[in-house]
């Protein structure tokens, strides 16, 4: 029989509804405590509570504490496999993280739930039992950490949230699911192309993100790096490209050292340096900016502050990005 780990962190999944008013609220009755009746002589489960956070609390810091207590659970039982709890909000960079943190090839799945336990259609059990029966598959190992909700598996890479109520909120644009799951069965039909990883120790740069709008000037950019930011990420317009009145403030920025990191705002495509325009991709990459594909900005921002524990040295921050 395999053996799983679910480690609760938070978020509706393990909230209930006050039937009265309304509020979605974390309550001191774990509702997921049911899981192990409904699995009992198929799989063993371990259950863990280490956080009780809402994810819009979750920060960077309980993300590296949330890995490396997988690692030593790890090392302390053998376990086949883990599932992790968490509020949806902040899930994709939570995933992601772990994703560039980890060194396993056992499963590590997230999940989360968009309804709390005691409401109509709630899918915090459904997504659970899911992701236990995604753990404790044998063509998991090896894929990265995943993350499965509403019967799909989703590569922490490229998911993120895509409504902010609906059950079906987490998506890959572009990539699409890796898997689904039925009520019996776990399918995978994708595998990613390369998985990095990075043992860091500790997590404690501060990166900011900025989104590009037309009409943009260099203000959000100064005050930023007057705040004394260790790194900077932008998601730019279409292909990679920013307001020419943005210029000044960049070119500060990186004759500061501070390295800046472009993204799009586009949830498809690639970044790249098509337009010589002044604030054109070219002018851009010419000033020294990484461009980063494959990443939104918030999980840009989660690898650059990983990435920044091991280097600041540009040209190597540009190959871990490239
Ligand atoms: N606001 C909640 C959270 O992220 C949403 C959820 O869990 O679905 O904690």
């Amino acid at each position: 029989m395999k053996r799983i780990l679910v480690i609760h962190t938070g978020g509706t999944i393990s909230m209930q509804e006050d039937k009265e008013t309304g509020e979605v609220n974390t309550s001191s009755r774990h509702p997921l405590e049911e899981i192990s009746t409904v699995l009992k002589g198929r799989v063993e489960i371990e259950d863990d509570i280490l956080f009780y956070l809402p994810s819009p609390h979750i920060r960077p810091d309980h993300m590296l504490k949330l890995g490396r207590y997988v690692h030593e659970k790890m090392a302390e039982r053998n376990y086949d496999g883990v599932v992790i709890t968490h509020g949806t909000d902040t899930l994709e960079e939570t995933a992601y993280f772990l994703d560039l943190f980890l060194q396993t090839r056992k499963p590590v799945v997230v999940t989360g739930a968009m309804r709390s336990s005691n409401e109509i259609g709630s899918d915090g059990l459904y997504n659970l039992l899911s992701a236990v029966r995604v753990a404790s598959c044998d063509e998991a190992q090896d894929k990265g950490v995943l993350v499965v909700m509403n019967d799909e598996i989703h590569t922490a890479k490229n998911v993120t949230k895509t409504s902010t109520s609906n059950v079906a909120t987490f998506q890959s644009p572009q990539y699409g699911p890796i898997g689904i799951t039925t009520k019996t069965d776990v399918f995978f039909h994708h595998k990613m192309t390369r998985h990095e990883s990075y043992p860091i120790q500790r997590i404690g740069k501060r990166v900011s993100l900025i989104k590009a709008y037309a009409g943009m000037d260099g203000d959000l950019i100064d005050a930023v790096r007057e705040s004394s930011v260790d790194g900077l990420i932008i998601e730019a317009l279409g292909q990679g490209n920013l307001p020419p009145e943005t210029m000044e403030a960049l070119k500060k920025t990186i004759q500061e050292g501070i390295p800046v990191v472009l993204v799009s705002r586009c949830y498809q495509g690639t970044v790249q340096d098509t337009y010589g325009y002044p604030g054109g991709g070219r002018q851009l990459r010419d000033m020294g900016i990484i461009f980063a594909n494959g990443v939104t900005g918030p999980k840009a921002r989660i690898k650059l502050m990983v990435a920044l524990e091991m280097t600041t040295n540009r040209t190597e921050l540009e190959h871990m990005f490239s």
